[in-house]
């Protein structure tokens, strides 16, 4: 059994409706279980800009599919929300990344672990610190030391 953290992020259609449909369809991946969810947050888009605010989470999950077919079960709950794939950095209803699977390092380039930005980005440390302050990312020491390094990007808790 492999602990696996994944982030959550939307900004079409209705996210505040389509991350809680997300956690029940993380829970329902087979051979799979919801561990824990975070808050949500409101974030600003990173990279392209223009487009609408961010709705953010992580979850923790349970897991015996080995990584790739985890990969491919979030692929498959992405394209069940409708995404189109599109712009990188780009609009979507949901993107579901694969943070962290145990302290697997893999460099695929189908699947980098762990995700290759996560301990840059403040929507995706502030919610995997709701999960586990403490939590090691391999390779980059512990979650709470990037924390500082993001406290000016632009990041609100909405109220649960
Ligand atoms: P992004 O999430 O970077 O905005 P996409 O969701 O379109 O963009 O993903 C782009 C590619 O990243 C996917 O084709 C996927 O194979 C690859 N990828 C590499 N590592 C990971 C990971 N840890 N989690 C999710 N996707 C990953
Ligand atoms: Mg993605």
């Amino acid at each position: 059994m492999a602990i696996a953290y994944i982030a959550l992020g939307a900004n079409l259609g209705d996210p505040a409706s389509t991350l809680p449909a997300a956690f029940a369809a993380l829970d329902s991946v087979p051979d799979s279980r919801l561990l824990a969810r975070s808050a949500l947050y409101l974030s600003a888009p990173v990279g392209l800009t223009g487009q609408p605010d961010f709705v953010n989470a992580a979850a923790r999950i349970e897991t015996t599919l080995a990584p790739a077919a985890l990969l491919d079960a979030l692929f498959a709950i992405e394209q069940q929300f409708g995404r189109l794939r599109g712009e990188r950095n780009g609009p979507r209803t949901l993107d579901l990344d694969l943070l962290l699977y145990d302290q697997q390092v893999i460099t695929t380039p189908r699947l980098t672990l762990p995700h290759p930005r996560l301990h840059l980005r403040a929507f995706v440390l502030l919610p995997l610190a709701d999960l586990d302050h403490a939590l090691s990312i391999p390779g980059r020491g512990t979650l709470a030391a990037w924390l500082p390094a993001v406290a000016t990007q632009g990041i609100r808790r909405l109220d649960a």
